[in-house]
């Protein structure tokens, strides 16, 4: 039989479990353990529409069995099984998503040996994993629905068999041939039965079926009747298959009987994060719709979070029986990145017939674990600054799309929770601190939008606001300006971007004056419109800039920051979505008079000038310039 090879980046996995040098190998267990409750689940979902199983819920199980003259462990589920092809893509390659992200940490650590080994910890590494403690594994699986057994076979790094084999029965048995003890490890400690069944209680427990195993016990022998007044206690060993987990899932234990530790370690075993969730909720809701949840806020990003591949939803469990392994219907859209589980007997289970019939439930649960959501965030928020900010950064834009999906219609729940960059300091602010340091006589919230904080803080146009104590709220992302349209006012404050023209109210006589300026203006700016020709849509005198001759902005529905944004993402249609550019100048500034001076007396040094201005206002506003070295050349001929 010739051995196949394993995936080359299987391979390396695989070289890094055999050859580890890890001090926990002891996950090992957990990671097999829970793949046989996996397997166990789908059966015990396909039975519910399947007379053809044969089994009823408490017949599902996991046995393990210990050989110690053989050094092995074997641990066997009678759960969905393998066939010959499953076993070839299951255990050939590394197909789960957590190790996908593994295997992009490795790519991060490569070079530094150390950094290795965390990462087996921080990671379920899933089957593999088993080759810490092994030197030779066997899988004997039969799948449902199949009379041929199959057998997968390997030694490690140099590839693996796959044959045919007998099994009575459907489900898996694992193998796992101990290693020698080495003067680093004792691997005979995962032959003794003291040893599993505490790793099991520490890993494993909530496991939802019976993980069991022969278990040596001693006890006292009887007393015999004419036994004398000399008598000695005798001992005597008996073996006995024991239940090794206490089999209550987590989320159905009482809040106060779990520790932090314990909410931690399900979170990161179940979902895979190699970090601690940043907040756990705990609901036992009672009413039309029973239900238990446990929820988490995980504290990053998963690398696939703004993908197409990444799915939301909550594990759903139905008395017991895992239904749907992501129920999206469960959360909204604005809360995708919430991890957990719900589990309710008000849906029930021949939930094949389509979810349809249980909308209603969902809805109220989804409902319900939506408003939990949005207290335990304002909770943080409130209460844990820093918490709060590592969640923004994680998952602050997703709220942000939330704010402005659906034309709006979440607004009013996620306002709160949006935070921003600001002049008033280098923290994040809300738009309820903002509003609190708001001066008396300040009429709007204002908001200025570009790369980053550092840049807007310099644009021209905001001199003026921040010369009058204002603050102004600095705006980033991509998101943020439809964000801002989508809220238009914070508690009566309208939000207004710093380039608008009535930013600051005027007075009367400032009125007039401005009047008076644009006409003094006109034969300038006609020149300007003349010369420039479509490159802007008009030229006028500016009302927001104090002391800078200088800025562009944009008239009707699409900003300049709009266009820039749908320039990259690079549709063709949207990138066609142009701003019209207003070419704004100050009438006090010492480059005005010289373009006037200019439009008077030498129009072809006005026609230089103007072309200059505009590409300043370009750079400020960080649009590209069309002709770079047109410019460079245009600057230095002003230079003679
Ligand atoms: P993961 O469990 O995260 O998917 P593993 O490497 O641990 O990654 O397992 C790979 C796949 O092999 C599983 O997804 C599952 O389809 C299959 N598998 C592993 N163990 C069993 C088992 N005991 N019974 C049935 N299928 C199994």
């Amino acid at each position: 039989m010739a051995k196949k090879q394993f995936k080359t980046e299987s391979k390396r996995i695989l070289d890094l479990m055999i050859n580890s040098i890890y001090t926990h190998k002891e996950i090992f267990l957990r990671e097999l353990i829970s793949n046989a409750s996996d397997a166990l689940d789908k059966l015990a979902y396909k039975s519910l529409t399947d007379d053809g199983v044969g089994l009823s819920r408490s017949d599902f199980k996991i046995h393990l069995a210990v050989d110690k003259d053989a050094r092995t462990l074997t641990i066997s589920d009678n759960g969905i099984g393998m066939t010959a092809e499953e076993l070839e893509n299951n255990l050939g390659v590394i197909a789960r998503s957590g190790s996908l992200q593994f295997k992009e940490e490795m790519a991060k650590a490569e070079g530094a040996d150390s950094a290795d080994t965390d990462i087996i910890g921080q990671f379920g590494v899933g089957f593999y994993s088993a080759f810490m403690v092994a030197d030779h594994i066997t899988v004997t699986s039969r799948a449902y629905g199949s009379d041929t057994a199959y057998r997968w076979e390997s030694s490690g790094a140099d590839g693996y068999t796959i044959t045919p084999c007998d099994k009575e029965t459907v489900g898996t048995d694992i193998v796992l041939h101990i290693k020698e003890d080495g003067e680093e490890e004792q691997y005979s400690q995962y032959l003794e039965q003291n040893r599993i069944e505490r790793l099991i209680k520490k890993y494993s427990d909530y496991i939802r079926y019976p993980i069991t195993m022969e278990m040596q016990r001693e006890r006292m022998k009887e007393k015999p009747k004419d036994a004398g007044d000399d008598y000695k206690p005798e001992w005597e060993t008996y073996t006995e298959t024991e239940t090794l987990n206490s089999m209550v899932p987590l989320w159905q234990r009482p809040k106060k009987d779990v520790t932090q530790e314990e909410y931690d370690r399900f979170y990161q075993d179940k979902f895979g994060d190699f970090e601690k969730p940043l907040a756990t909720i705990t609901v036992d809701a009672e009413g039309t719709v029973s239900y238990k949840a446990l929820l988490f806020i995980p504290g990053r990003t998963p690398y696939d979070f703004y993908t197409r591949e990444y799915e939301k939803g909550l594990q759903l469990y139905s008395s017991g029986v895992l239904i749907m392994d992501k129920c999206g219907d469960l959360l909204p859209e604005h809360f995708r990145f919430v991890k957990g589980v719900v589990d309710t007997p008000d849906v029930s289970l021949n939930i094949s017939r389509e979810l349809l019939q249980h909308t209603r439930q969902l809805k109220v649960i989804s409902t319900n674990l939506e408003k939990k959501i949005k207290a335990e965030l304002s909770r943080l928020q409130k209460d844990d600054g820093e918490k709060y900010e590592t969640f923004w950064n994680a998952f602050g834009r997703n709220i942000k799309y939330g704010v402005v999906s659906d034309y709006g219609v979440h607004k009013d729940m996620l306002l709160d929770l949006l935070m921003f960059h600001s002049s008033h300091d280098d923290k994040l602010t809300s738009l309820a601190q903002y509003k609190e340091r708001m001066a008396e006589d300040q009429e709007f919230i204002y908001y200025a939008v570009g790369e980053d904080a550092g840049k807007l803080s310099k644009l021209p146009q905001a001199e003026r606001i921040l010369d009058k104590g204002y603050e102004i709220l600095y705006l980033t992302e991509d998101v943020d300006e439809f964000c801002m349209q989508t809220i238009g006012e914070y508690e009566g404050k309208k939000l207004k971007s710093i380039d608008d023209e009535d930013a600051l109210p005027e007075s009367e006589e400032e009125k007039k004056a401005a009047e008076e300026k644009a006409e003094e203006a006109k034969d300038v700016l006609s020149f300007l419109k003349e010369t420039l020709g479509n490159k802007i849509s008009d030229a006028r005198i500016s009302k927001i800039l104090k002391s800078h001759p200088v800025c562009m902005t944009a008239d009707g529905p699409v900003s300049l920051e709009m266009e820039k944004y749908f320039k990259r993402t690079g549709n063709e249609m949207m990138a066609g979505m142009s701003a019209q550019r207003v070419l704004e100048l100050n009438p006090d500034s010492d480059a005005f008079a010289a373009l006037k001076r200019a439009v008077e007396s030498d129009k072809e040094l006005a026609k230089k000038y103007a072309e200059l201005l505009y590409c300043q206002a370009l750079l400020i506003a960080d649009l590209p310039l069309e002709d770079p070295s047109a410019y460079t050349d245009l600057v230095c001929s002003l230079m003679k």
